[in-house]
Parts: structure tokens; sequence; C-alpha cells
């Protein structure tokens, strides 16, 4: 097969003698054997054959292969949450010691993980900004640097960071980069072929895509992985084999999905651009975002995340929020159901103000998951709250 699209859906685990045609629901915490030598051979993993889900499992299996197939990676371990694939990433390749950089726009669990977890390990950190040049980058990195950690586009602010120029630094000092994959999806940009070594996903956000399930994976270069899952195997993190059945299936549309979401984002950012009571609209394939240069170089589409800023601030966001109809306020994102949300005054409540600003969020921020409904009737709720 020619496209990965056709290769991901035709990718499949083994059909069983009752000749299924959508894979069966394996919903076992352990598996049996004919006899105590092939128990034996399996322990001392001279075969494949599953042991135990905390290992293994065949609905996790056919997740992991089927992400690896659109992340273009050799090797998958998948996890009970995004966050855990993001922890077990860490501390399966650092060790007391060892640097980590990383870019202050980050998951705000990333950076509670890496600014209070870490260094109580004795692992070190330290942040360079979005917008930091190659120059900026390669000052920051220390004989110990270990591994560069960035996610793009970032959570909430959208900025885009070039993938292609931080490979290259990594590369050059031998160091592992790392990147967070959530908000682009592998349809959007595949990070890998970039030159990353390894990418992390909250399968929770558009892998689901429909507000169901969390889960996690991390993906990438063979021998790097095969650390991650003894580190995992041994600590517990695995993704529910039901979890597994369900991300496995949301992948087959991923890309549709992902097609509507992304040219119904557009459509809303053009449209919200000029408005009176925005200072600006923010997403990656408009003209007027800082970096569209290097998102159209990286990436296949804008993404589904668009975000604007109030004239108003804080007072202006929270009035916004009230006056919204259809669209839901709600912790998540990545769903078919358009939400909103406004970060100075949850996500990012408990940074201070010059934290907040040193990080692209304005009071008056609102980042909108754009859905699957209509995108008239999702401009249309937008459009009603601005004015009320
Ligand atoms: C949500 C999110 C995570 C964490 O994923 P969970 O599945 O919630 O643990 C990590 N990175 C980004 C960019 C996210 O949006």
């Amino acid at each position: 097969m020619k496209h990965n699209q056709s290769k991901l859906i035709r990718t499949q685990i083994e059909q069983t003698n009752e000749g299924e045609h959508s894979s069966p629901l394996y919903l076992t915490s352990s598996f049996c054997f004919d006899n105590a030598e092939d128990m034996r051979a399996a322990f001392a993993d001279e075969t494949a054959d599953n042991i135990y889900s905390r290992f293994s499992n065949p609905n996790v299996k056919e997740f992991v292969d089927r992400l690896c197939v659109l992340e273009n990676a050799e090797a998958g371990f998948a996890t009970a949450s995004g966050m855990s694939a993001v922890f077990g990433s860490f501390m399966a390749l650092l060790k007391k010691g060892d640097h980590l950089l990383s870019c202050n726009s980050i998951f705000g669990s990333t950076h509670t993980v890496i600014s209070k977890y870490l260094p109580k390990y004795g692992i070190e950190y330290s942040y360079v900004s979005a917008t930091a040049t190659a120059a900026e980058w390669e000052a920051a990195i220390l004989p110990t640097t270990k591994m560069i950690y960035i996610e793009t586009p970032t959570n909430p602010g959208l900025e885009v960071l070039d993938i292609a120029m931080i490979s290259a630094i990594a590369k050059k000092h031998g160091i592992i980069l790392n990147v967070d994959n959530c908000f682009a999806t592998p349809i959007g940009q595949t990070p890998i072929d970039l030159g990353a070594d390894i990418v992390v996903h909250s399968a929770t956000k558009w892998i689901d895509g429909q507000g169901r399930v969390l889960g996690g994976a991390v993906v990438g270069r063979k021998d790097l992985i095969h650390e991650i899952y003894l580190f995992c195997r041994a600590t517990g993190p695995s993704l529910s084999p039901f979890n597994a059945w369900l991300l496995s299936k949301s992948l087959e549309t991923l890309e549709v999905r992902m097609e509507r979401h992304c040219s119904n984002a557009l459509v809303i950012a053009e449209k919200l651009q000029g408005h009176a009571k925005i200072n600006f609209v923010k997403y990656p394939f408009l003209n007027s975002h800082p970096q569209v240069a290097i998102a159209k170089k990286q990436m296949k589409n804008g993404g589904g995340i668009v975000c604007f800023e109030l004239k108003g601030g804080l007072e202006a966001g929270k009035q916004f929020l009230n006056s919204l109809k259809m669209l839901s306020l709600t912790a998540n994102l990545g769903d078919t159901r358009s939400i909103a949300s406004h970060p100075a005054s949850t996500t990012h409540a408990k940074l201070s103000e010059a934290e907040r600003q040193a990080v692209g969020i304005n009071p008056g921020l609102i980042r909108i998951s754009v859905g699957l409904e209509h995108h008239e009737d999702i401009l249309a709720d937008i459009l009603q709250a601005l004015e009320a």
C-alpha cells in the first residue's frame, strides 16, 4: 500500500476463528500458556507471547502499531494518559545529573513535572522562549544536556517552533529530541520525519476526538522506546485494553476528522480577524501569525485550535464564556463539540501575571477547540457572545 492512511486502516491484530471483521476487545488481565516451557520462554523474552496486560495486550498493540504507521515510527508504547507518556519518557531516559532543556510554553502539567518533580531526582532543567533563535537554543545547551523537549504548536499560545532547526542542533550535540505532537496530530505534522527521536501524545485529545477516554503514547527510535517500555512495564502506567480498543478505532477516522476540524478552524480564524472587540486572532496558518512561514514549512494544516484576545481583559473573558450558548465550557480539547476556554482564569490562574505574559497568555485570551458542528453555527455563537 502506497499511503499511510490505507496502511493504518489495514493494520489489525489477527482474526480469531470467529472471523470477525472488527477487532475484538481483549478485556483480560493475563494470558494462558499450554505448558511450563512456553511460560518460561515468554518470561525470558524468548517469544513475543502476551503475559500480562501491564506489559502488553493485543488491543494496545493494535493502537500502537497504527500510531507508528502514522508517525513513521519504528516502535511505540501506549500509556494510560498523555502525562504518563511524558513522565515515562523522562524517567526512562534521564538520570541524576542530567539536564533537560525545554521551552517555557509547554502544557501546564508538563511544566509541573519538569520544574517540581524532576529536580527531586536530581534532574536539572532550563527553558528558552518559544521564539528562541538557533543561537539561543545552542547557547542554552550544557555539557549535561541529555534531552530537548518541545511542544509545537504550543498550548494555549499557539507558538510554532521549528522542529528541523531544533533537531539539527540536538543531533550536533548528541541530544535526544522529544516532541509533544498532541496539538498537530500526525495528520498535521510528523516530527520524526523532521529529525525528532521520540514523539509523545495525549491520545485523550484529537486522537480519541470524541471526549470519551484518557490515553497516551510514546513512539520513535526502537532503542529509546525499549527503555521506556521496560520502565513502564515495571511501574505500571499501562493503557487499558478498552481504551486502546476505542482509540484504535478512532485512528481510522483521524484524517477525515482533522480535515474538517482544520477547515472549520481556518474559516473561523479568518472571519474573526479584524473584529472590533478583538485585539488579535492567532492561528498557525493565518498570514498574521508571527511564525506562519515555519508553520507552512512543517505542517500540512493549521490544526483545530484558534485563539484570540478580547479587548476587555479578564472580565471580558469571563463575560464571553458566560454568553456562549452552544460552545461547551470544559477542560478538554479536540472533541467533536466546540469548546471555549479562558486560560487566565482557569488552567493558568495559578501563574503570576508576569509568568502568564512570558508564555503569551494575556488576561483576555480565549482558546477555541473547533469542533465538527457546521462552521457557520460555531461562528454565530462566538459572534453573538462577542456582542453580549
Ligand atoms: C492534554 C495534554 C497533555 C496531557 O495529556 P493527558 O491525556 O491529559 O494526560 C500533554 N500535552 C498537551 C499538549 C496536552 O494538551
